[in-house]
């Protein structure tokens, strides 16, 4: 494990009041490092895990060549050009089924999706494509090529190759592929454990009556959310009032036994108040200054084996710090080898001021334009207090770092909420 220090030395331009996004990623990315407990799980148990160690397919899928139609099966050595083709059926094969005889030159064999190929056959022709006559079928000229509607041996996956690999986050379509080779079980990386706790002498639970200057927690709710959807183990520690003893307790109790700690609120520089001193006694820790919107001071380091990820209160600043920062940290810690979703491209219907210098998030409700191409309006007051402004959008407006004002019609990066959050 390096320290804070060291990762600082190694990075050039670090400096913790100015950092871009893009430093903080890379700082982020020498400070964690992935679990290396795995366990065996059932695949029911698997969706949303890593995978600790590469399938092998132990099988080709398909097992054997076999239609991918239902028509006929014949060989395409008797098709030639301008002619149409007669053939005479000699049989029927249903799904699942081999055909154990011998097809003879200028007979075609019924057969079903998914019916191996009889062997000598290469080629299917679909049933609607064919005329028929009695015991006859007839194919036009030019219809068909060698290996039509032919699924190959293998062609999905091939027996001693990799199906998939160490690190591939378990998608649904994985458990399927999982199950088409007979896995029933799976090596995973062991769940990360995440202790969260919210800061400040005006935070109210819930079920606490409201009072004057008092606001609800939403960030436990939020933080709570974003984790379960990342699949990892939560320990909710409520809220921790603005006493050194208490927070100092609660530090102390969230360090043992979980890989990292997130808290919110408590670490901006006009604060009075003791988290960030705390966070200072207890651990190695370093107060950042991002050149970011929302989102710009963070608290980041350690205490005891936990990564400490201090996240600004502002209920917007905390999820756009979360999916900027801590969800590719935690999918690293887990040990996917996913990387960020691309960004996609939309077009501005306003007109955005933006200052060049730092990266800022707008939160944006993305649409299909008349002409197919993508739209994206902002939904209004960007104030990173605005959690509504979250519920409405889907996708964040990603304006770069050295970005400056947006036109109207300008093409902007989008970041989609589906499937992140
Ligand atoms: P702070 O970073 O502690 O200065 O907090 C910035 C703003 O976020 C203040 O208006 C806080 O009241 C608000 N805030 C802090 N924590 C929470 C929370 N857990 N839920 C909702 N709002 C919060
Ligand atoms: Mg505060």
């Amino acid at each position: 494990m390096k320290t804070l220090a060291t990762i600082a030395a190694e990075l050039q331009g670090y400096d913790p009041q100015a950092l871009s996004v893009s430093g903080v990623n890379t700082f982020m990315s020498r400070l964690v490092e992935p679990v290396t407990a795995q366990e065996t799980v059932g695949i029911f148990q698997a969706l949303g895990r890593v995978l600790a160690q590469d399938v092998i397919s132990p099988i080709s899928v398909p097992a054997h060549d076999n239609s991918a139609m239902d028509g006929y099966a014949f060989d395409a050595a008797q098709l030639k050009p301008g002619v149409a083709l007669t053939l005479t059926v000699a049989g029927t094969l249903r799904a699942g089924a081999g055909w154990p005889h011998r097809v003879e030159p200028g007979q075609c064999i019924k057969i079903m999706t998914g019916a191996i190929m009889p062997s000598g056959l290469d080629t299917v022709v679909p049933q609607e494509l064919v005329t028929s006559d009695g015991p006859n079928i007839a194919i036009a000229a030019g219809l068909l090529r060698a290996g039509d509607n032919r699924r190959q041996l293998g062609e999905d996956l091939m027996q001693g190759q990799p199906a998939l690999r160490q690190g591939q986050l378990l998608t649904p379509a994985a458990l399927g592929l999982l199950a088409s080779l007979g896995i029933e079980q799976v090596a995973v990386w062991r769940k990360l454990r995440v202790a969260y706790f919210s800061t400040g002498d005006e935070i109210l639970s819930l079920g606490q009556p409201p009072r004057e200057g008092a606001v609800y927690d939403s960030n436990r709710y939020t933080v709570f959310g974003l984790l379960s959807r990342l699949g990892c183990e939560v320990i909710d520690m409520g809220v921790v009032r603005d006493e050194p003893a208490l927070l100092e307790a609660a530090f102390t109790q969230a360090a043992l036994q979980t890989d990292a700690i997130i808290t919110s609120g408590g670490v901006s520089v006009g604060e009075a108040d003791y988290t960030k001193l705390m966070m200072k006694k207890l651990g190695d820790v370093a107060f950042w200054k991002i050149a970011m919107r929302p989102g710009r001071p963070m608290a980041v380091g350690r205490i005891g084996n936990a990564v400490l990820f201090g996240l600004p209160g502002n209920p917007v600043a905390v999820m756009v710090t979360f999916l900027a920062f801590v969800r590719p940290a935690l999918l690293q810690m887990m040990g996917s080898t996913a990387t960020a979703p691309p960004l996609l491209k939309a077009r501005s219907l306003e007109a955005l001021r933006k200052k060049p210098g730092r990266t800022e998030y707008q939160r944006g409700t993305v649409s299909t334009g008349a002409d197919g191409s993508l739209q994206v309006r902002t939904t209004g007051n960007q104030g990173s207090g605005v959690l509504s402004s979250m519920v409405q959008a889907n996708g964040l407006i990603v304006l770069a770092h050295k970005q400056g004002d947006v036109a109207a019609g300008d093409l902007v990066n989008i970041m989609m909420f589906e499937g992140v959050i």
